[in-house]
């Protein structure tokens, strides 16, 4: 049985040797063969040259280095792209996935019963609480308006069989939301809970802006719903200004016409031009992520590795 880990790493200079140390002494106790991927998404510190010193004193590690900052998503993918093991598993560089969980994984696949075993942060301790807060949001409503089903807390660790990762693999959308993806494929899935681990080195590589656009994403991406409101706004206002249109006729034949408010003439108008653009803004964003599709442009470019058989552009 052949084990992948996929690491993407951005800008991971402090927390990266840590990491490899704690993930090989917790492979080793495994004794399972295993590769271990190392995706450097454009760092601009010593991450590159750290992988490099690794995978020269270790042939189990393979770096895979992007020609610019791709973001995460795009790192998970070329990780999927150049598995090759049984089990594929994604891993945060920080530590935050904890490797000491990968023993219990692996033997909850063996078992054969499930597809994937993924995990849960039960707690969100040393976290901004207005970021627990826009989190927990964000997961009510996107179960709501999604069929993606998407756990509260779900971390992207998981481990999976090769069957789920060509599955994601087929995914082939150029804006990825992998926290919908995983829950969108399928496949029988095995929550396992652990709690909070805070970052072990370095900062958090996403800003509260970065995460609240990345949540926006993943709505567009899973739902049509704003595309639902918006047309229903329309109908409903539609309606009810047919019956103003009734009841101001019916006004004017009996009573003749009465002074007109000017006033409350352009709050109308402006309101209801404000909702227009609204929707039409609701549609842009469909409209743009519709556009990036087209243009069907590669999810990366690795303009450096050590590893023969890499699928360089995908
Ligand atoms: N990461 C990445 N590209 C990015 C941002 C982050 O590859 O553009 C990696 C980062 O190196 C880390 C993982 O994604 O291994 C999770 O990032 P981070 O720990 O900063 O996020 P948090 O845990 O705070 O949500
Ligand atoms: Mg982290």
């Amino acid at each position: 049985m052949l084990l992948s880990l996929i690491v993407p790493c951005y800008n991971e200079q402090e927390a990266l040797p840590l990491f490899y140390r704690e993930v090989t002494g917790v492979l080793a106790q495994m004794r399972c063969d295993y590769e271990l991927l190392l995706i450097n998404d454009g760092s601009s510190d010593r991450t590159l040259s750290i992988m490099k010193e690794l995978a020269a004193s270790d042939p189990h590690v393979f770096y895979y280095s992007f020609s610019r900052n791709f973001g995460k998503e795009s790192a998970m993918y070329a990780g999927f792209c150049n598995a090759r093991g049984d089990y594929i598993a994604v891993m945060d560089a920080d530590l935050q996935d904890p490797p000491s969980l990968l023993p219990e994984m692996v033997k909850i696949l063996e078992s054969g019963e499930y597809d994937s075993v993924a995990t849960r942060r039960v707690d969100r301790t040393g976290e901004p609480p207005v970021r627990s807060w826009f989190a927990r949001a964000f997961y009510r409503l996107i179960n709501r308006i999604s069929d993606a089903d998407i756990v509260d807390g779900a971390r992207d660790f998981r481990l999976m069989t090769a069957d789920m990762k060509d599955a994601i693999l087929s995914m082939t959308e150029y804006n990825r939301f992998s926290k919908g993806i995983f829950g969108w494929v399928g496949f029988k899935t095995y929550w396992l809970p652990f709690e909070n681990v805070e970052r072990v080195a370095g900062t958090t590589k996403w800003s509260f802006w970065k995460l609240f656009k990345y949540a926006v994403d993943g709505i567009i991406n899973f739902s049509n719903a704003p595309l639902h409101i918006a047309s229903w706004f329309g109908i409903l206002m539609t309606a009810v200004s047919f019956l103003f249109l009734i009841i101001i006729i019916v006004r004017r034949l009996i009573w003749g016409d009465p002074v007109a408010g000017w006033a409350s003439t352009i709050c109308v108008i402006i309101f209801i031009g404000g909702l227009q653009l609204f929707c039409l803004g609701i549609i842009g964003q469909y409209l743009a992520k519709t556009y990036m599709e087209t243009k069907n442009r590669p999810h990366y470019i690795i303009a450096d590795t050590n590893a023969p058989h890499a699928r360089k552009i995908r």
